[in-house]
């Protein structure tokens, strides 16, 4: 297969992530005989270096021409960074943002998983990381209270803030049938998390969903409040298989999921639109404490890559090959700083990309 993939290698550890994962899909080209043509795409704090913006147009248009976006993480030190001192609709975020929108990436797939090598790692109880967990969570992308209007006004002299928080019906029923299709290839349950016992846009939320979940019979379908989900990730999260959820609470409870696995240096992430095109990057951010360092841990990158081959190529069978691989160098004991402990081997970012790409 021939396939076209725009990089956004990013700021901070961004460029030494993506090297990894790019080393690892020749790797995967070489064996299964494909072809990918990369094109450099700026995004972020390079993008502001070079056009005083984070997202040029001709950026977005290279993305459109391509049949994936891979990317590494945007961002620096906000405390510290000149990228934060330039007006807020330039600074990296925005770029995040502005990219998510153009290209219609309304859901965002966040699988957030325990690897039983990893158990060690896990902050909850000992019995409970021993039973592993393996979800994914389906977020709203481009609707809800990020991008609904907002203005700050004075009234009878107080300074008032205001966000608004819309969704359509539309918007809800594509995410929700996401939801529902992922949940038929893995363990068939969707939890539709709200707050509808406040919201009208969760009332609206919780009506839509139940529309959609007539046309899956095969799936369970359950309904949770935001603020009780929370809690219960963290009580027992082997009980979820795909969390679906709007856009600010899939953004809390994600990351809630990710601290869960107790290494966010694993989790990959895919934002899609309705088609199979889709913007692949892992979880965290672009780490600028360790930035240059070679230090990072390129799995939640190498992971995205292999969510690409099987989202938007449909090569299921190579992206298996990349996930075995990963398992294979976790069981040998190799592993980066963050997910190290006594006793195993400590390997720097590069080689961690070298055992994966050895083992395909
Ligand atoms: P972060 O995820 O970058 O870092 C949090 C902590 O985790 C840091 O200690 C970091 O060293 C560590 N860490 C993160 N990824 C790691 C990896 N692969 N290997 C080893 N350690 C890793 O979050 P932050 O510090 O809050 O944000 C830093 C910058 O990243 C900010 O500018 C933020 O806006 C940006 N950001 C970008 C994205 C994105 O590009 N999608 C997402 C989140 C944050």
């Amino acid at each position: 297969m021939d396939m076209k993939i725009a990089v956004i290698r990013g700021d901070g550890i961004g460029p030494e992530i993506v090297n990894e994962a790019i080393k690892v899909l020749d790797r995967v080209c070489s064996v299964y005989s494909h072809k990918i043509d990369y094109t450099d795409v700026l995004m972020g704090g390079a993008s502001i270096d070079v056009h005083g913006t984070s997202l040029t147009d001709e950026a977005i248009e290279t993305c459109k021409a391509s049949d994936a976006v891979l990317m590494g993480s945007i961002g620096g030190d906000p405390n510290t960074s000149p990228w934060y001192k330039i007006e807020p609709s330039k600074r990296p975020e925005a770029g995040l943002l502005k990219i998510r929108k153009s290209l219609n990436l309304f859901a965002n797939l966040r699988p957030a998983v325990l690897f039983p090598q990893l158990a060690d790692a896990c902050p909850l109880k000992r019995e409970m990381a021993d039973k592993g967990f393996d979800m994914l969570i389906m977020r709203e992308l481009t609707g809800g209270l990020y991008f609904g209007e907002r203005k700050t006004v004075t009234e009878n002299g107080i300074v008032t803030a205001i966000d608004t928080l819309k969704y359509s019906e539309t918007e809800i029923r594509r995410i929700a049938i996401k939801a529902f299709e992922v949940a038929r290839a893995r363990k068939n349950k969707v939890t539709s998390v709200d707050k509808a016992n406040v919201l009208d846009s969760s009332r609206l939320w919780r009506k839509t969903v139940n529309e959609v979940a007539e046309d899956y019979p095969d799936v369970t379908l359950e309904h949770m409040l935001v603020d009780n989900c929370a809690m219960q990730l963290v009580k027992d999260p082997t009980q979820f298989d795909v969390i679906l959820t709007e856009n600010m609470f899939g953004d809390i409870l994600s990351d809630e999921a990710s601290m869960v696995t107790g290494s966010i240096g694993m989790l990959a992430s895919a934002s899609m639109n309705d088609s199979k095109f889709g913007l692949y990057e892992p979880s965290h951010g672009s780490a600028p404490d360790i930035a240059g360092l070679n230090i990072a841990n390129p799995l939640a990158t190498i992971l995205s890559a292999a969510m690409m081959l099987r989202f938007s190529f449909g090569l299921g069978n190579e992206a298996d090959a990349i996930e075995r691989a990963i398992n294979k160098v976790l069981d040998e004991g190799f592993r980066t700083g963050d997910i190290f402990v006594e006793g195993l081997k400590k390997v720097s970012c590069s080689q961690m990309g070298d055992l994966v790409t050895e083992r395909i």
